[in-house]
Formats: structure tokens, sequence, C-alpha cells
């Protein structure tokens, strides 16, 4: 599907710990009692990765589903809690975002209930096919994802379950009202979790501790997202442009931000942008470099602009995606104004007041 996948730093260590979790668990959720350690320990590694392939079906289900709808896929990332698909946006139609939503689940249902079947089919025909380690592994399998799609399909963000009720909400109301209600839902089930798992499991508590977070966090970036769509980059960003020139050297520089009390400056030579700069690309260099560095040197010379056009919202995103502090507004190669997350921030704060 051209998306790249990619393994989170986290993933190498949830790889082990799963695969000791199955050659430490005796039948018929492990290989414990299997045979030689050997054998033991290649099955269980053998089914973590095999897990890990199921996750990411998962995960490309969603992704098939939402480039359907024309969503940009950025890449798929496995990590320590499952996968991680980062769209460019999530589909605003409700019946994209329920189909979206339900895709991955769908994806681990099947892959469950197949899995189970085959088990079932193999087991009446071949006497003693379920004391093999083929048998324990597909029901291994078989399990996790059903109990994956299951755990998915809980109502609550960061889960499926949470965007699948906000797209049944936001059928009957605005799109912020919907994200907050859905937010409601999920934190009332974290709380519940939460009060099962101390009396019962602290593992319950933590992961009441992620949906809580997830929650609010949904909340929070929707409510910012939706209030800035409504205006253009143009709306507020500043449009006196003060530049740099590239042979300025980070003494002067330093110099230049105090006056001006700007953080960040793009570097112009006649008419065209040759980068930006920025505090931090001036902090690290030593004292008794200060007059021989030049700003060219440091200088970032790949740049993220955005036409007069673009959405406020997506500037907002940019500036999140790629950590950056602010956003060159550029039509048809000419500097038009600069913006900032400072700016972004303050037209947050008067839209909300
Ligand atoms: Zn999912």
């Amino acid at each position: 599907m051209g998306i790249p996948i990619k393994v989170h730093i986290t993933f190498l260590l949830i790889l082990p710990i799963f695969a000791l979790v199955f050659a430490t668990n005796p039948q018929p959720y492990g290989f414990a009692d299997i045979g030689s350690p050997v054998m033991t320990y290649g099955l269980s590694l053998l089914t973590t990765i095999l897990l890990f392939v199921c996750v990411l079906l998962h995960e490309l289900g969603h992704s098939y589903i939402a480039k359907g709808y024309g969503v940009e896929i950025k890449d798929i990332t496995l990590m320590l809690l499952g996968g991680v698909s980062s769209m460019e946006e999530i589909p605003r139609e409700p019946s994209h975002e329920f189909k979206m939503a339900f895709a991955g689940p769908l994806v681990s249902l099947i892959i469950g209930f197949v899995l189970l079947g085959i088990n079932i089919a193999i087991a009446s025909s071949v006497p003693s096919y379920n004391t093999t380690w083929v048998y324990l592994m597909v029901n291994i399998l078989a399990t996790i994802n059903i109990v994956l799609a299951i755990f998915n399909l809980i109502p609550a963000f960061p889960m499926d379950g949470g965007r699948i009720l906000r797209s049944i909400f936001a059928r009957k109301m605005s799109y912020i009202k919907a994200t907050h209600y859905a937010a409601s839902v999920g934190k009332m089930f974290a709380f519940l979790m939460a009060l099962v798992g101390v009396v019962s499991n602290l593992w319950l508590l933590l992961i009441a501790f992620f949906v809580y977070m997830g929650a609010s966090e949904e909340d929070k970036s929707t409510t910012v997202t939706v209030s800035l769509e409504k205006y253009m980059v143009s709306d507020i960003m500043s449009e006196d442009v003060i530049s740099v020139q590239p042979e300025m050297t980070v003494e002067e520089l330093s110099h230049f931000m105090f006056e001006n009390k700007h953080l960040g400056y793009p570097v112009i030579k006649g008419n065209s942008l040759k980068g930006i700069v920025t505090f931090t690309d001036i902090r690290n260099v030593l004292p008794h470099e200060r007059y021989a560095v030049l700003v060219s040197d440091v200088m970032t010379t790949d740049v993220v602009t955005l036409p007069s056009s673009a959405s406020a919202a997506e500037a907002f995103r940019i500036m999140t995606i790629n950590n950056i502090g602010r956003i060159l507004v550029m039509d048809n190669d000419n500097v038009k104004g600069i913006l900032s997350r400072t700016d972004l921030m303050r037209s947050l704060m008067l839209l909300n007041e």
C-alpha cells in the first residue's frame, strides 16, 4: 500500500517479554511443557513475532479503509502497546470514521475466528492434534486476536471503540461535542477500570490511567483543531517579516535577536530564501566560535512553508508533527509572513474566550 512500517525502540523491549510469558506459561496458552528449552523458547519467539504480524494486519485494516477515503498515512509504527498509524488527518465524515475505526478490530476478529476454525476442524479429524505445538500456537494466536478485537472495541479513546462511539454521536451533533461526549464515556470507563484494578489487578490500574489520558488528549486536540479550521494562516500570521543575511556571524545574530525580540528569522539572499535560523540553532555554538561561525553554517535549509491560504489547523498540525516553533508563509516563492507557535496559541486563547 506504499506505507512505511517502522519499529519503535520500545518494541525491542516487548518482544522478549512476550516471548518469556509464552515460554513460562503452561498449555494451552504457553509452551513451558512442550519439550526441550530450545523448542520452548524458539516457539515462544516465533509466536510473538506472528502476534505482531497480526497487530500490523489490524493497523493495515485501518489504513486500507482510510486510504480509500483519500487520507494520507504517513507511517505505521510498532511499539510497546501495539501498533499506531499516523495519519495526516482523521476523516471527519461520521460514516467514514466509523468504517475506518471498525476495520482494525474486524481484521483481528476475522484472523481470530479463522484460526480457531482451522484448529477445531483439524482436531476433529486428526487424533492427538491438540497436543502438538502447531495446535498450541494457532490456539494462542486465535485467542489473543479475539481478545485484541474486544479490547479495542471498548468505547473509550484511544481505543478504536472511542472513535466508533464518536462517529455515532457525530451523526446528531457537532464534531467537537461528539468528541467531548465520547471522551466523557472513555473517562467513565477509565474510572470503572481503575476501581476494579485497585481490588484485583494493578495492571488494570495502569491501563485505566492510559485510557484516561488518551480520552482527555483527544478531547483537547480536537477542540484546538476544529477551532483553528475556520481561520486561514493569513488571518493570524505576522506580516512584517524581519529577515537576516546568510553572511551574518552568530555573534551579530545574537545581538540582532536581542534587539528584535524574535527567536527565529528567515535567511534571505537577494530575493531567494536560503533557510531559517532560530535560537536553538545558535545556542550550542561555543563562545569563542561566535565570531567565526556564520548564519549559513548553522541555519536549517529544509524550511517548512505553507501558502497564506492554508488553514490555521493545518499549520498547527505541521508544527506538532515536525516539532517546530514557526512556519514561513510563502506564496509563489515570495515570503508573505511568518506564523509562530506563540501566534497560534494567542489566537486560540482569544477564540476560546
Ligand atoms: Zn485499531
